[in-house]
């Protein structure tokens, strides 16, 4: 998953965190990579998208984790320090530690990485997808935006780090995770579950989402992903004896399902803000002008005004993050033309404002249907269902750390210079949200540069631009340094 708050977001902001002169790149902290290291992170990258890690047959996540295992061995990382640790035998997860100079009483900096892909057909593209091509300035294959480019390049960093000797102040970890784009064993929940002394960090660095949109080749914007809602899929099931057709009863299991279907489209969720929202609406209420630009003042005032946000709400992109959604995406119902249904059923899919569970929406949607022959049940990642949801909440996230934002902001104007970098809320899920749900802040950034409309994760050709991937390395040895403090 990536870039799914850019397309949401499609108004650049000007704007940025803090203020800094651009400066050389050097200035900065951009070390660019040498011919050697861009080689070793091509090399690194060839091989991950040679590997075909999806969730099926032919898939094999440990192939990928255990390649790059291999690497840190050879490199001379401790066999200790590079654990391939797992649930199930074609699911290993990789967790790779730098150690701190000295002891620290400072937590770990966490990048974390997912290594599965979603599956690609040969049959559906130009080229196969489990082979690296180079042609006309793109990497080619499966996972080059999602998300084996930031996995090589953060192995490629761990490993150049190594090499130079680097001690940072504070362990840096490095997790290349299993089952992020589906599948029954998700690495970075059951690392945190199972092995937390392993992942435990002050915060976490997730490349997933977060990055740099192109406006036919100029930098325009830099997102980072400073929280995210919570993705949640409900089974709504009217149950009815049935019968023959030609004797219609008065009750009808889809004339309830409808009727509670409508009750839902009525229903609004009520409008909330949280600390980065906030400061997202802060920003673009300096350059929206007109009605929208008085109606985002009026709703970051105290009390919000709610014929503001009712106006603002018929945007989409804006809707989405000022609450909780939830749209019915699927519809099942009857077994044969000539019989009354005896069950109708229809999937609600939920994206959850942080701050409230799973459970405590299911509840809201009982209220909202008001009847009680209707049965709401939880349907998880894994399509288990069952009558309740989780209680466990995606904690409203914190202010932005200056710790975070001011290198990043620093490094990323750097490559591309005069850029505005705005923290956002992802209306999508990544793994991020196992980690939030624990109280670990988490920053989706990639700081890969993608043209606005070349999104072709999980899609058919997908690629990358080469001197984009050279740009994220340059970017991610910087900032793992910044992150790590120096000797
Ligand atoms: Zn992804």
């Amino acid at each position: 998953m990536r870039l799914n708050a850019v397309r949401v977001f499609s108004i650049a902001l000007i704007f940025s965190l803090a203020f800094f002169s651009a400066g050389s790149t050097a200035q900065a902290g951009i070390v660019p990579a040498s011919r050697a290291d861009r080689a070793e992170a091509r090399e690194i990258f060839k091989e991950l998208i040679e590997i075909n890690t999806t969730d099926t047959p032919q898939g094999n996540v440990t192939s990928g984790s255990a390649a790059m295992e291999k690497r840190f061995l050879d490199a001379g990382f401790a066999r200790e320090d590079v654990q391939l640790i797992w649930p199930d035998a074609q699911k290993q997860n990789l967790v790779l530690r730098l150690h701190a100079a000295e002891p620290t009483s400072q937590k770990p900096v966490l990048f974390l990485c997912h290594i599965d892909v979603v599956q690609a057909l040969r049959s559906d593209w130009h080229t196969d997808p489990f082979q690296f091509v180079e042609k006309g300035g793109y990497f080619y294959g499966r996972g080059t935006q999602d998300m084996k480019d930031s996995d090589a390049a953060l192995v490629a960093t761990f490993l150049r780090l190594h090499r130079e000797g680097y001690k940072p102040k504070r362990d840096l970890i490095l997790a290349l995770t299993a089952d992020e784009e589906g599948g029954k064993f998700n690495g970075a929940q059951w690392l945190l579950e199972h092995h937390r002394d392993l992942v435990d960090a002050a915060y976490v660095i997730n490349p997933d989402s977060g990055g740099v949109e192109l406006d036919h080749g100029r930098a325009v914007v830099a997102d980072v992903e400073a929280t995210e809602k919570v993705y949640a899929d409900y089974e709504v099931t009217a149950t009815n004896p049935g019968g023959h057709s030609s004797r219609p009863r008065p009750d009808n299991a889809i004339y309830e399902l409808t009727i509670a279907l409508t009750k839902l489209q009525a229903y609004t969720f009520p409008f909330e803000l949280n600390p980065i929202t906030r400061t997202y609406f802060a920003n673009l209420a300096k350059q929206e002008t007109g009605q929208t630009g008085e109606d985002i003042h009026a709703i970051l005032a105290l009390p919000p005004d709610p014929a503001a946000a009712a106006r603002l709400s018929q945007e989409p992109s804006f809707n989405s993050n000022f609450r909780t959604t939830c749209v019915p995406t699927r519809l099942i119902a009857g077994h044969a033309n000539n019989a009354l249904a005896q069950t109708a059923q229809a999937n609600v899919n939920c994206r959850i404002f942080p701050g409230h569970s799973p459970e405590e929406i299911r509840q809201q949607l009982i209220t909202v249907f008001g009847d009680p022959r209707l049965t709401v049940r939880y349907v998880s990642d894994a399509g288990q269902v069952s009558d309740t949801a989780p209680e466990r909440k995606a904690i409203a996230p914190p202010e932005p750390i200056k710790e975070v934002f001011e290198p990043l902001t620093r490094l990323t104007q750097a490559i591309w210079p005069g850029i505005s970098v705005t923290p956002v809320m992802e209306n999508g899920a990544s793994d991020s949200i196992y980690f939030a749900q624990v109280g670990i802040p988490c920053y989706g950034y990639s700081a890969i540069a993608l043209e606005r409309d070349d999104d072709r994760a999980h899609g058919q050709d997908e690629r990358l631009p080469v001197d984009s991937y050279w740009k994220s390395l340059d970017f991610f040895y910087a900032f793992a340094k910044e992150l790590g403090g120096s000797k």
